[in-house]
């Protein structure tokens, strides 16, 4: 996207750009307090709306008051009084508030300066309001502790009472009443001026409030149901800009058209499924089968991404669109995220595509020099169709004669200027992106919104579900004579021991502490591996081997197993201080077993002391559908957290929510998509304001996922 990124707040919001200090009553010190909370322009003030409201619209009769009420009420200060307490330094200041029907004591700690305040009202007679707890004490007149108070002065709207009151995110600094007159000031001097994206139309046809209103009902209500139509408005138009920008993209992308064209017959892909695979596609494998040829066919670049669950059988998907591409004369490069994953592609891949003669290549970085040359001519004179590897491939020195096809594994494992790096070793190339990150749908639009989507929601047929087991620190021996007695029936098993430390050194430590642990006390008559993230390449890839080639009964490690490997013989996954995983990897961790038609088991080991950490682990007990389980991570962590890596790409929203505001999410899907209909570029007039919004969401994006 080479978008001029424009400049979205002079455009879109006026004189909102403007620094806060620019508003009337505002300090150096308070902007500065202000700009602690991420606060800096007019615009930024607008957009921090508040966390929640609090109904105090009903004054209270003093009288009517009771111990344990949080309560409003509104009367006059009859008296004023401050002692020092017995603690040094302390001061309380005492006043008594009065209506028609009685009488309160207010009572404040280290605010000597209420006591000239107070004493001002009383000479002028002028009511306030004050809202706080009723202490529980039984007699006298009753005690309001440390209310917050206002002047009932009709100049002036109230803020804190007699109304449905904002509760903001405070900072240092920051107290709700700084906020809330700052927001005031606000709002009456140039509320106005603040201009509406929004068509008409649009407004009316999902019933949303003009952008004066929202920005106004949104911070200062004038009922709770306001309030929530305000948010909502805003929160749709955030949405439709997301969805807008992701349709340029697309739309611009509608326009390009590509000379490598696939053609396909009828059988071809039924007869190049059966010759390359060992095993009956699934209906779902057949189906994003036929639809990535159907891409590849159109004339247009293809860009898809292809999710499913850990073990759905991706790889065996791109091995047909492969196979597709290299009869028709054209290469494809495969870029997994891990060497040992990049080998497993080849090893696999290399087996199949050799049915249909066709020669595969491995690019990684440890490579002998003597291999990588004649990998690099052979790619370079387009004699290895199908080169496969890790980020290596993006280096310059690795040309393609006439590349087609681009499948990037584990996608999520890469940001974006990664991908589109190995995309420019050819021209318009189609695009298959995979990830075993199983999403929930609202999360799909909002993350991959610019790409068509295709998900294998089916397992390859015989697969048990692995049994997943939750064990104490103190049960540990037990589950270690469970894995002999797996062992001595011919299976294998993976131990992970997870980040102890920050430093991958300390991690190894504890990793190969743990392996002698493990064969000196557990399983004494075992074979064991150990694989981390400090060993060389290739002692790496002998342990991998000698695992694959059931030479090794135990393979322990580091969390480096967690994508990809298939090793279908192990049938258990011992998971130690499991309590410290996330819950997408500990599945991810799951996947590596359950690959076959025997059972197979997850054990868990830990103490989990959050509430927290107990529902992850009760959640990977209860189930073993990646879809239920990214929904319940995307509930435990929140969307910022879900993917655990920078590289998510993941906008950040200021309004909306993707989890609470799924329907606003698909209603303005929808939006966007009868808008670009009918104007594809956005550039009508009354558009006009929304394609600079876009524009510049699009400038976010990239910068969020180049990380
Ligand atoms: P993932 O989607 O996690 O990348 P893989 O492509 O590694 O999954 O496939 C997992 C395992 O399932 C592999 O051993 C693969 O050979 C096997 N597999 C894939 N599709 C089928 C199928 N239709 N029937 C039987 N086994 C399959
Ligand atoms: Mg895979």
């Amino acid at each position: 996207m080479n978008a001029r990124e424009p400049d979205i707040k002079s455009a879109a919001a006026g004189s909102f750009a403007d620094p806060l200090r620019h508003l009337p009553g505002v300090s150096p010190q308070a902007a500065r307090s202000f700009e602690r909370l991420g606060i800096r322009t007019l615009d930024d003030l607008l957009g921090h709306i508040p966390l929640r409201y609090e109904d105090r619209s009903v004054v209270t009769p003093i009288a009517d008051l009771r111990p344990g009420q949080t309560a409003l009420v509104r009367g006059l200060i009859s008296s004023v009084d401050k002692r020092d307490t017995k603690r040094p330094g302390m001061t309380l200041v005492r006043a008594v508030i009065s209506d028609d029907t009685g009488s309160a004591e207010m009572v404040f700690f280290n605010q000597p300066y209420l006591v000239k305040q107070f004493a001002e009202r009383i000479r002028r007679r002028s009511p306030i309001y004050a809202y706080g707890n009723i202490a529980p004490s039984g007699f006298g007149l009753r005690t309001i502790e440390h209310p917050e108070w206002e002047d009932d002065d009709p100049r002036h709207q109230t803020l804190a009472g007699n109304r449905i009151v904002p509760i903001y995110g405070l900072g240092d600094g920051l107290n709700q009443a700084r906020i809330r007159r700052t927001v005031s000031t606000l709002l009456d001097t140039r509320g106005s001026a603040i201009t509406d994206q929004l068509p008409a139309h649009i407004r009316t046809r999902y019933g949303l409030l003009d952008a004066r209103t929202a920005y106004r009902e949104v911070h200062l209500p004038n009922s709770m149901a306001q309030a929530a139509a305000a948010r909502k408005r805003l929160v749709f138009e955030e949405f439709l800009v997301l969805q807008l920008a992701y349709g340029l993209i697309r739309g611009a992308r509608g326009n390009r058209t590509t000379d490598h064209v696939i053609p396909y017959g009828p059988s071809i892909l039924d007869d190049l499924t059966e010759l390359l695979l060992p095993f009956q596609p699934t209906s779902a494998q057949r189906h994003a089968i036929r639809t990535i040829a159907e891409d590849m066919a159109s004339g247009r670049p293809m860009n898809r991404l292809l999710h499913g669950d850990v073990g759905s059988g991706k790889t065996a998907v791109a091995a047909v669109a492969i196979a597709l591409a290299a009869r028709a004369g054209m290469q494809s490069a495969v870029m997994a995220p891990t060497e040992v994953l990049a080998q497993q592609h080849a090893a696999s891949l290399g087996e199949w595509l050799a049915r249909a003669e066709i020669r595969t290549g491995l690019a990684i970085g440890g490579a002998s020099a003597s291999d990588r040359t004649s990998l690099r001519s052979g790619a370079a004179a387009g004699t290895i169709p199908v080169i496969i590897g890790t980020h290596a491939l993006i280096e310059a020195e690795v040309q393609f004669a006439n590349l087609g096809l681009v499948i990037v594994d584990e996608q999520h494992r890469f940001g974006v200027l990664q991908r589109q790096a190995l995309q420019e070793k050819g021209h318009e190339v189609h695009m298959l992106v995979m990830s075993a990150t199983p999403i929930p749908r609202t999360l799909t639009l909002v993350l991959y919104g610019d790409l068509d989507v295709t998900a294998l929601h089916e397992m390859p047929p015989g697969r048990r579900p692995v049994i997943t087991h939750l064990r104490s620190q103190a049960q540990a021996r037990q589950v270690y004579e469970g894995v002999g007695e797996l062992i001595r029936r011919g299976r294998q098993a993976y131990v992970v021991c997870p980040l102890v430390d920050d430093s991958q050194a300390v991690e190894a430590v504890a990793a190969t502490r743990h392996v002698e642990r493990i064969r000196m006390e557990y399983l004494p008559a075992c074979r064991i591996g150990l694989l981390h993230g400090q060993m060389p390449a290739q002692e790496k890839r002998r342990t991998m081997a000698a695992f694959r080639a059931n030479e090794l009964d135990v393979l322990v490690s580091t969390t480096v197993i967690e994508v990809g490997l298939d090793v279908p013989n192990a049938a258990v996954i011992v998971i130690e201080n499991a309590d410290r995983f996330g819950l997408a990897q500990l599945h991810q961790l799951r996947g590596r077993v359950g690959r076959s038609d025997k059972a197979s088991y997850c054990v868990l080991i830990a103490d989990p002391k959050t509430d927290e950490a107990k529902a992850r682990l009760r959640a990977m007990v209860d189930t073993n559908d990646g879809f239920r389980i990214a929904e319940a991570d995307l509930r435990l962590r929140g969307p910022g957290e879900f993917f655990g890596t920078r590289q998510s790409g993941i906008p950040t929203f200021r309004f909306g929510d993707i989890l609470r505001d799924e329907s606003i999410l698909l209603e303005a899907r929808e939006c966007a998509n009868a808008v670009l209909q009918q104007d594809p570029d956005l550039t009508i007039d009354e558009h006009r304001n929304l394609r600079i919004s876009a524009l510049a969401m699009l400038a976010r994006l990239e910068a969020v996922r180049a990380g």
